[in-house]
């Protein structure tokens, strides 16, 4: 191994994948041999089988194999993380070990890097495959997350992507606690391109996503990527405060007209004022929240993509 950075780096989360690594690491030297030197770097999430054995021995017949061991396991998000904190790239490919992510693909991804995008994100279209259970719900997910959130996602937006150095850079800059890949990237502007590819099925062993883990990342992707559904206090008291207005209004008449129950409208207005003062409460405090929790991210207010003065000193270190 070479203490020379490779061109790319492939960032392979690996939960339970012993199995298969064998296998996707021949596919991927077959595929990338004669485009680009590469490093492979694989990051076992914890594995409770041989996963981390088999890297080892993996290892003695590939030296561009690198592997990191997490101390246990922290999910995929947390792992690709990982990953990224490690990986020595001027680009770096996030993919996963199951072969679900086809490698010819990566062909199309490199070029459309070498050829000036910073972001190249592989979309999916499901193979007929796919459970339907699965492509139901993730695209209804993908829907949903691009309305209540500011992310704007393609629907079947994977955790396949092709990042620049610059933006693996400022990824590794972001430290808050739970991170959605996939809805942040998009979020950080750059030169973006996508590519389309076919999921396959899983080569060997099997998915580590239960519908729990599942479950927590669409958590995750909402929480992280959107403050919208703090909003909602302010949008319901907008609504139903106008209705109440309106049926106070009613009450008052009915009681001026002499037709009302003694205490009905008393009741009518406390209620109706109370409850639309609580939803505007609970509104304002919202969009506080919504602050607090854009501090707390601490997220850049800017990323530069090109500074004349790094190409002046480029020139000058050159010349
Ligand atoms: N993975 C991981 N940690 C986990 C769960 C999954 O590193 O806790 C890895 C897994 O090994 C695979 C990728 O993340 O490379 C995607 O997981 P999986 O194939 O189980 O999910 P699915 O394709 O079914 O959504
Ligand atoms: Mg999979």
């Amino acid at each position: 191994m070479t203490t020379e950075r490779p061109t790319l780096t492939l960032v392979i989360p690996a939960h339970n994948e012993a199995e298969g690594l064998g296998h996707l690491v021949d596919a991927l030297d077959h595929t990338l041999r004669h485009v680009t030197d590469y490093e492979l770097l694989v990051v076992d999430d914890g594995s409770t089988d041989n996963t981390a054995g088999v890297l080892r021995s993996l290892r003695e017949a590939w030296p561009h194999l690198r592997y990191v061991i997490l101390s246990r396991n922290f999910g995929h998000q947390a792992a690709v993380r990982a990953g990224l904190s490690r990986a020595r790239g001027r680009a770096v490919i996030v993919m996963d070990a199951d072969m679900q992510h086809p490698p010819s693909v990566l062909i199309e991804m490199i070029s459309a890097w070498r050829s000036g995008a910073d972001v190249v994100h592989a979309v999916r279209r499901y193979g007929a495959t796919i459970p339907l259970f699965k492509r139901l719900t993730s695209g209804l997910y993908y829907r949903l997350l691009n309305l209540i959130s500011d992310a704007r996602l393609e629907t079947g937006a994977a955790d396949f992507y092709l990042l620049d150095e610059r933006v693996v850079q400022d990824l590794n800059a972001l430290t808050e606690q739970h991170l959605f890949l996939r809805g942040v990237i998009p979020s950080l502007g750059y030169r973006r391109r996508t590519v389309p590819f076919t999921a396959g099925d899983r080569s060997t062993g099997q998915s580590s996503y239960s519908l729990k883990k599942m479950l927590r990342l669409a958590r995750d992707g909402v929480l992280s990527t959107s403050v919208k559904p703090l909003r909602i206090g302010v949008l319901l008291s907008s609504l139903v405060g106008g209705a109440a207005a309106l049926y106070a209004a009613y009450a008052l008449l009915v009681a001026l007209r002499g037709e009302a129950l003694p205490g009905w409208t008393s009741i009518i207005l406390v209620v109706s004022v109370i409850g639309a003062m609580q939803l505007l409460t609970l509104g304002i405090i919202g969009e506080y929240l919504g602050r607090v929790l854009a501090e707390a991210r601490g997220r850049p207010s800017f990323l530069i993509a090109d500074d004349s003065l790094d190409a002046d000193r480029h020139v000058a270190a050159l010349s």
